[in-house]
């Protein structure tokens, strides 16, 4: 079976890794190269936290335990998956009843979570100057060294003699018995199935193909499709979770540095990338890192950072031709489903059927879309 694979983010780079060891002959191409689009600029924190509907729950929750296995198959190759917990704390005077909505749907979903006080926080966290009286805690969750685990997979797919090459698809038309891609540099080649993996750029991909598959541009910018994403420099500060709250996110990177996000300042995505916005932006993180912490920790670079969304917010994982040679694999949330999606997609490919894939195919937008509710939660990512 020849297999294209478009895109090499997470998901074309596992995807294409299980696909290799099914035993297809896997081509993979990126327009640019390895990690260039959201993989690159992504808070990675793995979840399945207030991900709705339960649907949705259900399938990021299979997403952290394959990240569980992955990461114990190949712990030869390193560690990239901190299964360490995530806690989320709200300094609103509406505190008690989110931890109460939270923490009652993570119950009635069996996703773990834990009420935890200050005495609590400050062992999980001593150095955080806790600005609440407690918060919630979730021993599941964990964050991804997000370059790591795409360099694993990069090198896996290597040893196994496939490089990513540097090649952009313009569209993909179908026949009963072949996909034909059509490259940018007007070159052809056909395939017996085609992965389009290219997160934002997918749905025009489809759309020059004949096919729908609503992603949200990134062309006009707001906090539904951008982030403002600062790293700082390495730091002797001590941060060993994902720390989520209504006034900052934060999570330590393997080099000592850390991924933060500044919710209260996510609107001003829609102002659109400029020097200016990301200088004034990095100050602002600086200040907040302060508070948090009570010393300094600079901000190394704020990125502008795209993400790719499908537009009613939930993945599109399936076929969308009836002859099934064009199969969609696009999610937000790719860094919690990237494990998984990549496996059951590969067995998708090789002729089965998974049902937890089944309320996120392709074909609920043949009516239309119906776009996700803005709903400005705590660590929406
Ligand atoms: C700020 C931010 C925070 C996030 N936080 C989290 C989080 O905490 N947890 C989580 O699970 N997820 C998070 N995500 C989402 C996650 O990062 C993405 O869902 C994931 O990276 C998507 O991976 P992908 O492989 O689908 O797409 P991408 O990484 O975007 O890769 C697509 C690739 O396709 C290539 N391409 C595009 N067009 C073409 C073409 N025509 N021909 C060939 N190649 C092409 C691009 O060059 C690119 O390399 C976040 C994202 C952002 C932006």
């Amino acid at each position: 079976m020849r297999t294209l694979v478009i895109g090499a983010g997470v998901l074309g780079l596992v995807t294409a890794w299980n696909l290799q060891k099914d035993g297809h002959d896997v081509t993979i191409v990126d327009k640019v190269g390895k990690y260039a689009g959201a993989s690159h600029r992504s808070f990675a924190w793995i979840n399945a936290n207030h991900k709705l509907p339960e649907s949705y729950h259900r399938l990021n929750a299979a997403g952290v335990e394959a990240h569980e296995r992955l990461q114990e198959e190949l712990a030869e190759h390193g560690s990239w998956f901190h299964q360490l917990g995530c806690i989320l704390s709200d300094s609103t005077q509406d505190a008690g009843e989110n931890y109460a909505a939270r923490a009652q749907e993570s119950q009635e979903f069996g996703y773990p979570v834990e009420t935890v006080d200050r005495i609590r926080l400050q062992e999980l966290e001593p150095k955080i100057d806790w600005p609440v009286g407690s918060a919630l805690f979730f021993p599941k969750d964990g964050h991804l060294d997000n370059f790591t685990f795409g360099d694993v997979i990069h090198n896996l797919l290597a040893q196994a003699g496939i490089d990513i090459l540097v090649r952009e698809v313009e569209s993909v038309g179908t026949t009963s018995s072949a996909a034909q891609v059509a490259f940018v540099d007007g070159s052809t080649d056909s395939f017996d199935q085609v992965v389009i993996a290219a997160g934002a750029e997918s749905g025009p991909i489809a759309q020059r193909s004949g096919m729908t598959l609503p992603v949200a541009p990134l062309d006009s910018p707001g906090p539904r499709t951008h982030s403002l994403l600062g790293i700082t420099t390495p730091t002797e500060v001590e941060l060993g979770r994902v720390v989520i709250s209504d006034r900052i996110n934060v999570r330590p990177r393997s080099d000592g540095s850390m991924f933060v996000q500044i919710p209260p300042v996510e609107h001003r995505t829609q102002e659109g990338e400029s020097p200016e916005l990301l200088d004034e932006i990095r100050t602002v993180m600086e200040t907040s890192l302060h508070e948090l912490f009570g010393t300094a920790v600079p901000v190394d670079e704020v990125i502008f950072s795209g993400r790719s969304f499908p537009e009613d917010g939930l993945s599109i994982v399936g076929y969308l031709d009836d002859a099934h040679r064009v199969y969609s694999l696009v999610t937000h949330s790719g860094m919690t489903l990237g494990p998984l999606l990549g496996r059951l997609v590969a067995n998708e490919l090789n002729g089965g059927q998974e049902e937890l894939l089944d309320e996120f195919r392709p074909s609920r937008f043949r009516d239309g879309v119906v776009h996700e509710d803005r709903d400005d939660f705590i660590g929406k990512q």
